[in-house]
């Protein structure tokens, strides 16, 4: 019989839960206790769910965070957070989000550094560590949820995160190497084991997908290390690996001394025979043979067709679980009500994968027979997503056929570019300007709420939208800014409004993520070819255009972007979706042109998020990238000024990449870190106009017109002063007002004071 397992549930709740709990013990509605309820019943229901597997995740569970509880298991609090009072839950909230329920700001800490989770969009507390970092196991929330999962009648298998991947996951914050930490991180991880052992666990499952990624030799013997240490305890261990192929790590993985290794094969399906070739007869197999990252339903035929020669051979020894955790798929399917329901018909979300899981395990144990039903089903789901006309759409695919390089050109280099736009345009020198939001203020809200719920008519609600438009440029001319941009009231999220307007685009109501902490985002539904039925900004931006003498800026979100923030149709390669993508963000280009629009910012937000984990994968993404984004925006004429806007600080090492683009302008983060990003300027001749983001918009923090100031000089040491611009770092939608206009006040006032330094 092969044993079917899960690697992690999503832990929000079918309805979101976690995340309303969470938020009301912050506000003080709730108490610690109350908390503790809720998250007792959450796990009940998601064990309950999981109840046909053989053994069920333990541990995965988190109030926060995986990485900060596997932090607190350790006793690895940052030494701002040890001191202070409360309850264990107090502190772990102190290190995710600076504060845990109502404190006064005096309690505040500050937070801990949060990163992406490898390639998704999950993000992790960052582990800190210190040369002197000492462990201390603290295992009563394993132990009392080990004993929660028995009382269910169910088989638990803890889930930690291993040591070396725990280690790879953190940072220094002095110069120490962090890998010293392991000889003293060992024991720990041992005293875990044995403990678990006495509460008669059997297997434990230790995650260290770190072996997917690029190691170096020092990494690569960690890993060797560790497990030689680990491999006295009595608990067998399951290490697991998932989001891609384990390529150079494949023979170090397949000779650590544990009892079973579990692979992600949907991402390295090609390995799967490799390593049932080399693992040792007496260990056990983990095949992850559902896709934990998407919301498609499995080909289960399909899936048989090259799954049984490999349980033939490996008979007993063959264990099934989805390919990852499904922390990143949403919960249950059944809740959804309002999708079409051919459309319906092809996903599964977390409930329904582990139904496909059962299906495989029982088809592999008593025959296909035994699933006849199932597995017409999947194929009828199959076929008809193959064949579906919502799909496939011939005049897309003869467009997509048709792109050839000089879509994506220019028609004349940057030089000859920014004179024309310059004579149109007439901007003095550091030019001001915005990302493109401002405050979504809750009476704004609540207008596209009520407008939603058929309280407001599409009439009031227009209405509403413009009052606001109107509201935006005025305070911006009263603010003295020279580039103007209507303010994007009328979008609820920069991926969601686009794919709204797009055919080829499903959304559903509870497809909920968490995208951290108690932040979860529910990505559209990317499942066919993809076209413009109609224009989707132009209305707005004609209108705040007619508002103002000031040049305006029509914002777009980029290709690239929109298909990293989507669940995406896994029928063809990625690349193909973004060329569909990039066709229709480039019709809407050329319809903002032809409405009059001087200049047209297209971002690119997520670009930076979608590069492979392996470097070597990297320029093979970034070549269709670039040239999605080249194909949006490159159509125009050369009068007409293209921006984009990056968010991230770290863009060093895709510079040039970047600036292929060849987007006239672009913006980008670099406040928070001191405009260190610049240093990319050193070895790189950025050629076209930069806007270092001067202010970050992130904080509350109002400032002054001295340090942007200082901010600009420092930028002008690396680039030209006529191609430099001055903005906030992001979009302001998430401010308020009364933050928004002394900062831009004094942002406005550094560049004029800027300005006379050039004259
Ligand atoms: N134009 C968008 C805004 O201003 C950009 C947001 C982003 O970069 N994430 O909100
Ligand atoms: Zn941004």
């Amino acid at each position: 019989m092969v044993t079917t397992h899960n690697l992690g549930f999503p832990r929000i709740g079918a309805r979101r839960e976690l995340k309303f709990a969470q938020e009301a013990f912050w506000k003080g509605q709730i108490t610690e206790e109350e908390l503790q309820i809720t998250g007792t019943d959450l796990r009940r229901q998601h064990w309950h769910s999981q109840r046909n597997l053989d053994r069920v995740p333990v541990g995965d569970f988190s109030f926060y965070d995986q990485v900060l509880d596997m932090s607190f298991t350790l006793g690895n609090l940052p030494k701002r957070v040890k001191e202070t009072g409360g309850s264990t839950l107090d502190r772990y909230f102190r290190v995710a989000r600076g504060r845990s329920g109502q404190e006064f700001s005096c309690c505040g800490v500050q937070a801990g550094e949060m990163t992406k989770w490898f390639d998704t969009n999950y993000h992790y507390i960052v582990p800190e560590f210190q040369r002197d970092t000492r462990f201390r196991l603290n295992a009563d929330r394993l132990v009392e949820q080990i004993a929660e999962a028995r009382a269910q009648g169910l088989s638990p298998k803890p889930v930690i995160i291993g040591p070396v991947t725990y280690l790879w996951l953190g940072k220094a914050k002095d110069e120490s190497d962090r890998l010293t930490l392991l000889e003293s991180l060992l024991p720990v991880y041992s005293e875990l084991l044995d403990l678990l052992a006495d509460h008669s666990v059997d297997w434990v499952q230790v995650d260290e997908p770190a072996l997917v990624t690029d190691l170096d030799a020092d990494w690569r013997h960690a890993f060797s290390l560790a497990y030689h240490h680990l491999k006295a305890s009595t608990p067998k261990l399951l290490v697991t690996t998932y989001f891609g192929e384990l390529r150079e790590n494949l023979q170090l993985a397949c000779e650590l001394p544990v009892a079973g290794l579990h692979l992600d094969a949907i991402s390295a399906r090609q390995e799967v025979a490799r390593v049932a070739d080399w693992l040792l007869p007496h260990k056990q197999l983990s095949l992850g043979v559902i896709n934990g990252r998407n919301i498609w339903r499995t080909d289960l035929e399909e899936t048989l067709d090259w799954l049984e020669p490999v349980h033939e051979k490996l008979g007993n020894r063959l264990w099934l679980a989805p390919s990852c955790s499904l922390l990143h798929v949403p919960v249950d399917l059944a809740s959804e009500e309002t999708l079409d329901p051919e459309i319906r018909s092809w996903l599964a979300f977390a409930i329904q994968k582990l139904d496909e899981l059962n299906i495989l395990a029982t088809a592999l144990n008593h025959g296909r027979t035994a699933v006849r039903k199932q597995l017409a089903e999947s194929a009828a789901a199959v076929s008809s997503r193959k064949t579906s006309e919502q799909v496939h759409n011939p005049s897309v695919r003869a467009r997509t056929a048709d792109i050839s390089p000089a879509l994506g050109q220019r028609r004349s280099p940057y030089p000859e570019r920014t004179t024309a736009q310059q004579q149109k345009l007439g901007l003095p020198c550091f030019p001001t300007t915005t990302i493109g939001s401002f405050p979504q203020t809750r009476d704004i809200r609540q207008a596209r709420l009520q407008f939603r719920k058929g309280e407001l008519t599409e009439a009031a609600y227009t209405q509403r939208i413009r009052e606001e438009v109107r509201h935006c440029i005025a305070e911006q001319e009263a603010l003295g800014l020279d580039v103007l941009v209507h303010g994007e009231a009328e979008r609820n999220d920069m991926v969601e409004y686009f794919g709204e307007q797009l055919a080829g685009y499903a959304f559903s109501q509870f497809g909920w993520v968490q995208s951290y902490g108690s932040r979860c985002v529910k990505p559209p539904i990317l499942f066919g070819d993809i076209s413009r039925p109609r224009a989707m900004t132009v209305e707005w931006i004609r209108y705040a255009q007619s508002l103002t003498e000031k040049p305006l800026k029509g914002m777009l979100t980029g290709p690239v972007t929109i298909l990293n923030w989507s669940f995406v149709r896994d029928d063809q390669p990625r690349r193909e979706s973004c060329q569909q993508l990039a066709l229709a963000i480039r019709e809407e280009v050329l319809d903002l042109e032809a409405a009059g629009v001087g200049i047209i910012q297209i971002d690119e937000a997520a670009l930076r998020e979608g590069l492979p984990l392996r470097k070597s994968d990297w320029n093979e993404y970034l070549d269709w990238a670039i040239q999605a984004f080249r194909i949006a925006a490159n159509g125009v004429r050369d009068e007409t000024q293209i921006h984009t806007h990056m968010c991230y600080s770290q863009f060093n090492d895709i510079i040039e990449a970047i600036a292929r683009m060849d987007a006239d302008v672009i913006t980008i983060e670099t406040s928070r870190s001191d405009m260190e990003l610049l240093d990319a300027f050193r070895g790189f001749q950025y050629p076209n106009s930069i806007g270092p983001g001067v202010y970050d918009i992130h904080s509350p923090n109002i400032p002054d017109s001295e340090q942007i100031r200082s901010l600009m000089v420092k930028a002008a040491e690396r680039i030209p002063a006529e191609r430099l611009w001055v903005n906030p770092d992001c979009g302001l939608k998430t401010r308020q007002w009364e933050e928004v206009i002394p900062a831009l006040r004094s942002m406005v006032a550094a560049a004029r004071g800027l300005r006379e330094g050039v004259q």
